[in-house]
């Protein structure tokens, strides 16, 4: 005779839980019946597998960017990559350089 490990009922056939190695009634056999720690062990480790291929991608995708590839042309997105790939500060001294420099030839009467 032994006991359920979950609720204590006297059980002459009792069945082992394959997850967590402990002995249940019927009613508790199932994993899920028992609150059996071996299957959160279980679920954790192939939980792992999965997230792996979520954000694989999204990673390479991330390298694609911060690497700046070429892309397929198009103003707009030649500025979008222009302004998120320079840090503001720079294009702001590029920005009052012409401006600078443009006062200067207008001046002089160049332009
Ligand atoms: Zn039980
Ligand atoms: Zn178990």
């Amino acid at each position: 005779m032994a006991k359920c490990s979950y609720c204590g009922a006297s059980e002459s056939m009792p069945f082992t839980c394959k997850f967590c190695g402990s002995k249940f009634c019927a009613e508790h056999r199932l994993p899920e019946n028992h609150a059996c720690p071996g299957l959160v062990v279980y679920k954790e480790s192939r939980g792992k597998e999965p997230e792996k291929w979520i954000y694989e991608p999204f990673k390479a995708e991330y390298k694609h960017l911060a690497g700046r590839a070429p892309e397929k042309g198009g103003i707009g997105e030649r500025l979008r990559d222009l302004l998120t790939g320079m840090d503001a500060r720079r294009l702001l001294y590029l920005l009052v350089a012409v401006i600078l420099l443009s006062v200067l030839l207008r001046t002089l009467g160049v332009l």
